[in-house]
């Protein structure tokens, strides 16, 4: 490992000005084929493992939904598609192994070497799901998810979010390719956002999310990755 990514790292470790994680500062340095050889034992050691589920195709991750910044705050407001939210009961809180696991992961984003250790796990998966738990912590965690997917340009990313205030400055147009950002509605029948290309809202009226016909699976279906599609609709459970 590079000097400068120890540097770096010990450079993060502190929370940011918002008192919230602020992912490692990836060194300009940074050459993906210093990490080639990373095994996938070695890297699930630095970020904690992924998710295989039955409903979707590839693996996915999860971070604690205790932590998200913005879902926090709708988790109170009544109607809101967070104020039921499914990864704060069930089997998050029935195994507290679960729980312990995706903060670690949460821990793991200050980590030197997140990036390659990620790139690791997620290089052989077309199909790859960013936070069926939880939510982006700061603007540079994005840029790393960023950096991830541009290492793994034969996987296919889609990332959901609440939190708009990542994107708001952003011109969609530098988002990698092989990744779909959707911006998720936060109220259950509302309006999404018109100033974002992708977005995702949760309807007591209709559908265009076919999971819940088919067994709770995707199956062939890959709407929520394709840029094609400019929103999804699931319906509220
Ligand atoms: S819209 Fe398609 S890809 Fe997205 S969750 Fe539903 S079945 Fe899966």
């Amino acid at each position: 490992m590079a000097k400068s990514c120890k540097l770096q790292a010990s450079e993060s470790m502190d929370h940011g000005p918002s008192g919230k994680l602020q992912a490692i500062i990836w060194p300009d340095s940074f050459d993906i084929k210093d990490y080639e050889s990373m095994k996938v034992k070695d890297a699930i050691k630095i970020t904690g493992s992924m998710t295989r589920t039955k409903k979707m195709p590839g693996l996915s991750y999860s971070l604690p939904a205790w932590e998200c910044i913005t879902g926090k705050k709708l988790r109170a407001v009544k109607g809101s598609v967070c104020s039921g939210c499914y990864a704060l009961k069930g089997n998050y809180t029935r195994y507290p192994a679960i729980k312990a696991a995706q903060y670690y992961r949460l821990a793991s984003l200050m980590e030197p070497s997140w990036i390659p250790a990620m790139v690791a796990q997620v290089k052989r998966q077309k199909w790859f799901r960013w936070h069926d738990a939880g939510d982006i912590q700061s603007a540079k965690h994005l840029t790393n998810i960023f950096e991830v997917c541009k290492q793994t340009p034969s996987t296919k990313h889609w990332l959901p979010t609440r939190e708009a205030r990542f994107l708001s400055l952003m011109d969609p147009a530098i988002v990698p390719a092989n990744l779909i950002i959707r911006l998720s509605g936060h109220m259950v029948d509302g309006k999404n956002a018109t100033w974002w290309p992708w977005t995702s809202s949760v309807s007591t009226k209709t559908k265009t999310c076919p999971a819940k016909d088919q067994g709770n699976r995707c199956l062939d279906c890959r709407a929520c990755w394709s840029r094609n599609i400019s929103n999804v609709v699931y319906p509220k459970h």
